[in-house]
């Protein structure tokens, strides 16, 4: 599944940069991660680069967009064969 960010978010700006995916950006108010590119970092990392540089924790998972491994897997490989010249 994807991740999502609370409204606890400090806009601190430091996710945005590590992600692999650009799928972090400033939304009206606070952070946000589109759920079309969030791959929860599978394909690139083992763990989440958002979540483990958020300093106030506010990067779960999102109940609305449950994915498997193997969907997130796939969903990596597409994002690739897009980005590739
Ligand atoms: S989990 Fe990874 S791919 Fe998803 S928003 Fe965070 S850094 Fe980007
Ligand atoms: S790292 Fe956390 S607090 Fe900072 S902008 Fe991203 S979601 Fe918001």
């Amino acid at each position: 599944m994807s991740l999502i960010i609370l409204d606890t978010c400090v806009n601190c700006d430091v996710c945005e940069p590590v992600c692999p995916n650009k799928a972090i950006s400033l939304g009206e108010v606070y952070y946000v991660i589109d759920p079309a590119l969030c791959t929860e970092c599978v394909g690139h990392f083992d763990n989440p680069q958002c979540v483990e540089v958020c300093p106030v924790e506010c990067i779960p998972h999102d109940p609305d967009h449950v994915e498997s491994h193997e969907q997130l897997m796939l969903k990596y490989e597409h994002l690739m064969a897009k980005a590739a010249p």
